[in-house]
């Protein structure tokens, strides 16, 4: 592990101007990702700011119903807070579908919609990777893409030399879900205080891929906020993977779904596992607003939003099979909620 220096700064505003100063430093909060990262060698700060005690560990009323999480609230935390079980059950499945216990009484509301991608060649320092190294190249394409994207990806069949090309997925499961929440990120940085929406916080690799989200060097995410849900919606995760447990979304869905006189009056649905970012369906949901949400017509919904879907052929068989995968996992998502409702 290359060395670097420690900080436990007093407070926010110090962190934020302890990584300003310092061009190569990195927030700490529970350490899961990161730590790895160091010891990987795909983090090589000179500075570690230790934030995990300057943010807030409760999670509040707001006064239009919704909830404010701060920053270094647990997983654990969340995922069992009886508010976030009953109001926003899709929330608590998804935080409760990743990782184990251990690392969910670690892992901090902040921390996880930043971690970085699990892509093999990402985490291995010995390949060519744009997102570790811009303009390496990708190692993905042409390997093991069984883990990797199908939607906003560059092209079809992306030059493996080119500096842009990325086939990542982001790895958290509670960012699918937060995405059809539409919470909103509060973050504080060296230009002072903003609010993120929640979907406009990850974005594709476009001509960058080494930048995973739209946030500027040295901002900290203090709090997210959920708005209050939909009345009477119903909401759930479902998530696909290799093993029953402790392993990754080969492809997940986030849904939340309202309906009244047999029509879906709101429908909202996130993909995880499928591209560099969570994935709203808006295309699907599109369709699907006003309409009789029959398995039908989810099927054909979802074949509209996946046509631009760009399957990877690899060495491990490659990642065709997402796209029925993903289709058949929002029809029985939304077939289960219409049902409840
Ligand atoms: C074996 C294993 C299995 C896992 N399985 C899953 C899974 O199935 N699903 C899933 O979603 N996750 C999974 N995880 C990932 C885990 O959920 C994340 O590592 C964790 O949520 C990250 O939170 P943290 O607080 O530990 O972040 P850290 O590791 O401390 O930080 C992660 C990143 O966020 C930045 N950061 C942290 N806090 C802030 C802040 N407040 N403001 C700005 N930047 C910040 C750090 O600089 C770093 O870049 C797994 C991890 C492991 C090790």
């Amino acid at each position: 592990m290359k060395p670097f220096a420690y900080a436990r700064p007093g407070d926010v505003t110090e962190a934020v101007r302890s990584a300003a100063a310092e061009a190569a430093s990195v927030y700490l909060a529970g350490g899961t990702n990161l730590v790895d990262h160091l010891k990987l060698g795909v983090a090589r700060p000179e500075l570690v700011i230790d934030v995990r005690t300057l943010t807030s560990r409760e999670i509040t009323d707001l006064a239009d119903g919704g909830l404010r999480i701060g920053a270094a609230v647990t997983n654990s935390e969340l995922a069992a807070d009886r508010r976030v079980r009953e109001r926003y059950p899709v929330l608590a499945q998804a935080l409760l579908a990743g990782a184990t216990g251990q690392l969910r009484n670690m892992a901090t509301a902040g921390g996880n919609p930043l971690q970085r991608t699990r892509c093999t060649y990402f985490q291995d320092v010995t390949t060519a990777c744009n997102k570790r190294e811009p303009g390496s190249g990708c190692s993905a394409v042409g390997g093991a893409t069984r883990q990797h994207a199908i939607l906003g990806t560059p092209a079809a069949l992306p030059d493996p030399t080119a500096p842009e090309t990325c086939i990542a997925t982001h790895p958290s499961d509670m960012a699918v879900a937060l995405a059809v929440l539409e919470a909103t990120v509060h973050v504080q940085g060296p230009g002072g205080a903003r609010a993120v929406p929640f979907t406009e916080l990850h974005r594709p690799p476009g001509d960058d891929p080494s930048r995973d989200t739209v946030l500027q060097h040295g901002e900290l995410i203090t709090a997210i906020d959920l708005p209050a849900p939909p009345a009477g919606a119903r909401s759930a995760y479902r998530k696909v993977r290799d093993r029953a447990s402790y392993a990754f979304a080969l492809v997940s869905v986030a849904a939340l779904v309202t309906v009244a006189d047999g029509r879906a009056t709101d429908v909202r649905i996130a993909l995880g596992g499928v591209a560099h970012k969570p994935w709203r369906a808006t295309r699907a949901e599109e369709i699907l607003r006003g309409a009789e949400p029959t398995e039908h017509a989810v099927r054909a919904a979802m074949e509209a939003e996946l046509a631009a879907a760009q399957p990877q052929p690899g060495v491990d068989g490659g990642n065709g099979f997402k796209i029925p995968l993903a289709t058949r996992t929002v029809v029985a998502a939304v077939r289960d909620l219409v049902r409840e409702a």
